[in-house]
């Protein structure tokens, strides 16, 4: 990317904070194996989709989408299980909302605190909205580094504190009772990003009442829907009814809001699918373990951190035989070498697990 000179009419009047950015670098991926996103590899159930054509052909397409979105939301309600007196907020997928929390809380001088490393886009938000931002190094192994996030904390006087659970790029699951420390510690608002919470095997949406400064943020991007573009904040109405102040008002269309509508329908379905990732993460787990030059960090997410003598040579061969995954080496200096695969279907997993076993003997 070349640079723009300050002369030039976007160079003079852009903001320096959107000039030093790097635009989110979503690679070519055709006629690849696609494990490079998190997506759930399997499609819509065939029954479903009959379901789903009939709705669509009678969507009432050139009307605006229920503002409100009521009736999609009281299925969202119902399938996680929210506690009596919560509410829940739609965005444009989560990427959304974390853009919405931003503008909300970024009164002069107020700090954004996520650790590092983690989902790139708490980061990048701020920068869009101009907010200051704080990251708190994991340790090496991707556990929360306790005393040093705490220090933050009171040091930095957070008003937005974003952790993700399960951890992104990480895959990691901190333990419950440090993040329910971070939340007690917290003067501001503490989101937990829920994105993977159908591979973990804990929530806070249970634990919502018990904290004021508590919101969980939830997508069904990652459990089939990435498509339809469809996330949500679930918390008190005291925080929820203000925050919607800030929501476009057709920020989720008819399309997404009907067809989510009778996906969530088959939750249950969709939660199958999740179960069948889990095995088959566990199994793709144990194979990379085989590999004595791969290191494989635990994951309760669809995804698997691992690390290689070099990750930039391994994504440049696995590419080369149609297999897509992310290179987070250059990310961050703790992601040295890093790279993450998506559980795919039992198929998708074998095409790379081959694909790496190729590449490594023939390096060694
Ligand atoms: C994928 C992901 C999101 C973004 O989800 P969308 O709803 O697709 O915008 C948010 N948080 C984390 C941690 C993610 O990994």
């Amino acid at each position: 990317m070349s640079p723009i000179p300050a002369s030039s009419p976007a160079g003079a009047l852009l903001r320096q904070e959107i000039l030093d950015l790097h635009a989110y670098h979503v690679p070519d991926s055709t006629g690849c194996i696609k494990l490079d996103a998190m997506e759930n590899p399997y499609s819509v159930p065939p029954a479903l989709r009959g379901e789903i054509a009939e709705a669509v052909a009678s969507a009432a397409i050139n009307r605006y989408p229920d503002p409100g979105a009521a009736s999609l939301k009281e299925k969202i309600r119902g399938v996680t299980g929210l506690p009596q007196g919560m509410d829940v907020l739609l965005g444009n997928g989560s990427d959304e909302l974390i853009q919405l929390l931003a503008m909300a809380l970024n009164k002069p001088g107020a700090t954004l605190l996520g650790v590092e490393p983690s989902f790139v886009m708490y980061k990048m938000i701020a920068a869009f909205t101009g907010m200051r931002y704080v990251g708190v190094p994991l340790e090496a192994d991707f556990s929360l580094d306790m005393p040093a996030t705490l220090a933050a904390i009171r040091r930095e006087r957070p008003a937005l504190v974003f952790l993700a659970y399960p951890n992104n790029p990480t895959g990691n699951l901190f333990p419950a009772d440090a993040v329910t420390r971070i939340i007690e510690a917290s003067p501001g608002l503490v989101v937990v990003d829920e994105a993977y919470y159908a591979f973990a095997g804990d929530s806070f949406v249970p634990r919502l009442a018990h904290y004021p400064n508590l919101l969980v943020m939830r997508t069904f991007s990652k459990l089939g829907m990435a498509g339809l573009r469809l996330g949500f904040l679930a918390g008190s109405t005291a925080w929820l009814e203000q925050l919607e102040k800030l929501r476009l008002p057709y920020n989720v269309g008819v399309l997404p809001q009907l067809v989510a509508e009778k996906l969530l329908a088959h939750h249950g379905v969709l939660l199958q699918q999740a179960q069948q990732i889990k095995l088959d993460r566990a199994k793709l787990q144990h194979r990379l373990n085989e590999i004595a030059t791969v290191r494989v960090y635990p994951s309760e997410a669809n995804f698997m951190l691992f690390r290689v003598a070099d990750a930039t040579a391994v994504f440049n061969g696995l590419k080369r035989r149609g297999v897509l995954v992310k290179n987070l080496d250059g990310g961050h200096p703790m992601l040295k070498d890093c790279l993450r695969v998506t559980v795919g279907t039992p198929d998708e997993n074998e095409r790379f697990m081959a694909a790496l076993q190729e590449i490594i003997i023939q390096s060694a």
